[in-house]
């Protein structure tokens, strides 16, 4: 049988290898015997040619702790580089984890995913020598991304590397059986998870909410919804208010009850849209509707195609003469956009020039089809 090359290879480098074992156990350990994932496990003290295997030296400029070696990381490196072959051939993205990183996000573990190659570099001690990124950077030619797995301390990159490689695995095709269970968790779309429930139907004498039960799959849905707004309001009312602009509106995600409503506002602000067309677009993309005192007063619309985030013209009430709403709702439209998003594309190629003014400050530059504006990578 032709053997099937993996669909991701880690490579993870560090001194502690064995702290690196729970990646056998499991689906990820199954997805490796498959052939799914191809994981190499590396011992950093291979790389150093001293007696004591030393990988750590004091800091210059004094301080406390002791920082990790920069010859032993470059020839690590160079090592797991070399295994592709001659210099010119694939590299892999360098994932550094640190609490100083861009925070690890469920975005950021889809954007892993796509990664053909990943390597790991698990700091100890105070961390590693800066020369070593530069190394990976200007010798190797790496992406290199430091990446916190949260405001907190732990004493080395290992927990972190099991963390985000799990989180990344999991969306690889061929890890989890049921791609499904995928598409509904906390943060896929910027929400947590709805209440879960399985039997017995009563159990200590509590029940089961009863639309769970009524086979009425529009109602569950609905109820689902509600159940994840409501819990994402209370646990990270930082997801529904992703963006800190000085706008005094409520934002939120719409709901398919929201529809009628939002094609009032769009028809009044002069937006081509139906009740069929709003259903398709709630279905593929998202929406963001700003109330004020519960009035609804402005909307926005995004649709991702490729790397590119295709953004509605803000829709604002015909009486509510707002550019910083305006403004404030293209921040949450597109702050909150995936982090595969390279681009954006406003369709609003005859704005206003209060308009225009409003997107020239979001830095959006005038293109034949509206404006566009580049979202800058990461790392
Ligand atoms: N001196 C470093 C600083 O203040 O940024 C902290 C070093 S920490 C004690 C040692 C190692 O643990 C780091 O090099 C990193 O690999 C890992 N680490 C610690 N906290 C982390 C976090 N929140 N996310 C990811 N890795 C972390």
């Amino acid at each position: 049988m032709p053997v099937m090359p993996a669909a991701q290879r880690i490579d993870v480098v560090s001194i502690f290898p064995d702290y690196l074992a729970p990646l056998g156990l499991s689906l990820i350990g199954k997805a490796r015997q498959d052939g799914v994932l191809d994981i190499r496990v590396h011992d950093l003290r291979d790389f150093t040619h001293d007696r004591h295997r030393t990988v750590d030296d004091t800091p210059y400029g004094g301080g406390a702790g002791m920082v990790m070696k920069p010859q032993p990381w470059a020839e690590a490196l160079d090592h797991v580089v070399s295994e592709a072959g001659p210099m010119t051939g694939p590299r892999p993205r360098l994932v550094v984890p640190g609490p100083g990183g861009i925070p690890f996000t469920q975005a950021l573990a889809g954007e892993l995913a796509r990664e053909p190659w990943l390597a790991f570099a698990c700091g100890r001690y105070e961390g590693i020598d800066e020369r070593v990124y530069e190394h990976a950077r200007e010798d190797l030619g790496l992406d290199v991304t430091v990446v916190s797995l949260g405001d907190y301390v732990l004493n080395g990159g290992e927990v972190a590397v099991l963390a985000i490689v799990e989180a990344v695995a999991r969306l690889i095709p061929g890890v989890i059986g049921n791609a499904e269970s995928l598409v509904e968790e906390s943060h896929e779309d910027g929400l947590l998870e709805y209440p879960i429930y399985t039997k017995p139907r009563v159990w200590q004498g509590r029940e089961v909410p009863a639309v769970l039960l009524s086979g009425d799959h529009a109602a569950i849905a609905a109820w689902r919804h509600e159940q994840r707004l409501a819990r994402t309001a209370a646990r990270r009312p930082d997801l529904l208010h992703p963006s800190l602009g000085g706008a005094d509106a409520e934002v939120t995600t719409a709901t398919p009850g929201d529809l009628p409503e939002l094609l009032t506002l769009l028809l009044a602000a002069g937006q081509v849209a139906t009740m069929d067309t709003l259903r398709a677009d709630l279905a593929t993309g998202r929406m963001w509707l700003a109330r004020r005192s519960g009035r609804l007063v402005g909307a926005i619309r995004t649709q991702a195609a490729g790397d590119t985030l295709h953004v509605t013209a803000p829709a604002l009430a015909p009486d509510v003469e707002d550019e910083e709403l305006a403004r404030h709702l293209l921040d949450v439209a597109t702050g909150t956009a995936l982090s595969d998003i390279r681009s954006l594309l406003l369709a609003d190629p005859t704005a206003s020039t209060a308009r225009a003014r409003t997107y020239k400050k979001a830095g959006y530059r005038p293109v034949p089809a509206g404006w566009s504006r580049q979202v800058p990578r990461h790392g």
